[in-house]
């Protein structure tokens, strides 16, 4: 199964694990170098698709206090009104969500 994920931090966290972060001393840090930059080279070498982009639709507004639910305008996927305020993509079809607007 395909995911949509924000390689960006990861990468960030590799590179900086390169060495801890210094020139290679002895054999041991060239293999560990040498299996972090395999796995920096498979980031860059996996497929991509671009990110969807939809919106959440206010399916229930919110009765004596309690939040309501919204729907992704995209695959129909319906999460509690607090879940769309607070997360910024749909979890079922990836889509990114801002603000309850189409972004
Ligand atoms: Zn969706």
């Amino acid at each position: 199964m395909a995911i949509i994920m924000d390689v960006e931090p990861i990468k960030e966290e590799l590179t900086q694990l390169l060495s801890y972060g210094g020139a290679p001393e002895d054999e041991f840090d060239k293999g560990y170098n040498l299996g972090i930059e395999r796995a920096l080279e498979l980031i860059d070498a996996a497929p991509t698709v671009e990110q969807p982009k939809g919106k959440w639709i206010n399916i229930e507004t919110s009765v004596n206090g309690y939040d309501g639910q919204a729907e992704c305008n995209l695959c129909g996927c319906i999460v509690h009104n607090n879940f769309s305020k607070a997360v910024n993509f749909c979890p079922n079809c990836g889509a990114k969500m801002k603000g309850g607007e189409e972004t």
